[in-house]
């Protein structure tokens, strides 16, 4: 809770008039409990977790000619209800384990320092500590990531999220509940190094997930504005994670490519990636456009 609550006293105090941003976050936040503006990360999950996937379900139905074409593996089609499944399971999982457990980490977040006062941070600030948060969460996910992979982590854990080979949005955060809890600690982290603002950390929560959504959407859509972030995986990048399976020792990274480069855990990605673009010139110089390419495509389409 903000020690004024009127923006006479917290001009007063911080010696300058409020920005607009300011003013908008005082009248908001000034007689609600930190912990209940904490609290907000739970109504944003929700949200994020129904109205993103839904957006791709509603392109799937409703503009299905036009996104054809960016779907990578068009061969396989779920049902409208095995999708629904899917957001049941997640929901399930949402209100039994990421709430609860967004319920209590509350200490670990007043501990490491993450703050409601004034002033707010710059848009500077919050994309840099964003940047951290995403290296950070990244570096650390692709190692437990990579555990999860051995055969035990597998099979006791790990292969419920590897359900769906051609995954959906929904199938972001469709996981053992032990996973959920365990990849809560790579999120953790990012804003345990370098603490900042509760809406940094609302950001941060949110944009993890969005993310997370869209590699999970089974579309790559050149215009999708992460096209522009430099070493970013996307959608094409984790699918072909999910597409091999759980025999998977390629494309570890949740986020960017450069660890799976570093590891050399990107060479079956490669391979398959260069092997197709050469049977895609090789056809395209016999003019037999519906011929092997067609055949070649409909298992995981590349580019
Ligand atoms: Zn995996
Ligand atoms: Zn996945």
């Amino acid at each position: 809770m903000l020690p004024y609550t009127t923006v006479e006293a917290a001009e007063a105090t911080l010696g300058r008039s409020l920005t607009a941003a300011e003013t908008l976050w005082l009248n908001y936040s000034a007689t609600k409990s930190d912990y209940f503006l904490f609290c907000h990360n739970i109504i944003f999950l929700f949200l994020i977790f129904s109205v993103f996937p839904f957006y791709y379900l509603f392109l799937e139905y409703f503009f299905k000619n036009s996104v054809y074409p960016f779907k990578i593996q068009p061969k396989v089609k779920l049902s409208f209800s095995d999708s629904l499944q899917c957001y049941k399971s997640v929901m399930r999982m949402f209100f039994l384990v990421v709430g609860p457990l967004q319920l209590v980490s509350y200490p670990s977040i007043k501990m490491i320092g993450i703050r409601t006062s004034l002033p707010l941070p710059s848009l500077l600030e919050i994309v840099m500590q964003l940047g951290v948060y995403f290296v950070v969460e990244d570096y650390t996910n692709y190692w437990i990531h990579r555990f999860l992979h051995c055969k035990w982590g597998y099979e006791n854990i790990h292969k419920v999220h590897h359900e769906y080979t051609a995954p959906i949005g929904f199938a972001a955060p469709y996981a053992h509940w032990a996973e959920v809890l365990i990849l809560g600690i790579p999120s953790f982290l990012g804003p345990a190094m370098v603490p900042g603002h509760m809406i940094t950390f609302w950001l941060w929560i949110a944009t993890r997930q969005i993310e997370a959504i869209e590699t999970h959407s089974g579309y790559d859509f050149p215009w999708s504005p992460t096209k522009y972030i430099p070493f970013y995986g996307g959608a094409d990048y984790h699918d072909y994670h999910h597409y091999v399976g759980g025999q998977s020792q390629s494309n570890f990274a949740s986020v960017f490519t450069y660890c799976d480069f570093i590891y050399g855990t990107d060479k079956g990605y490669r391979y398959q990636k260069k092997v197709l673009q050469q049977l895609r010139e090789g056809v395209k110089s016999k003019g037999e456009q519906n011929g092997i390419l067609h055949e070649s495509e409909q298992g995981h389409k590349l580019d």
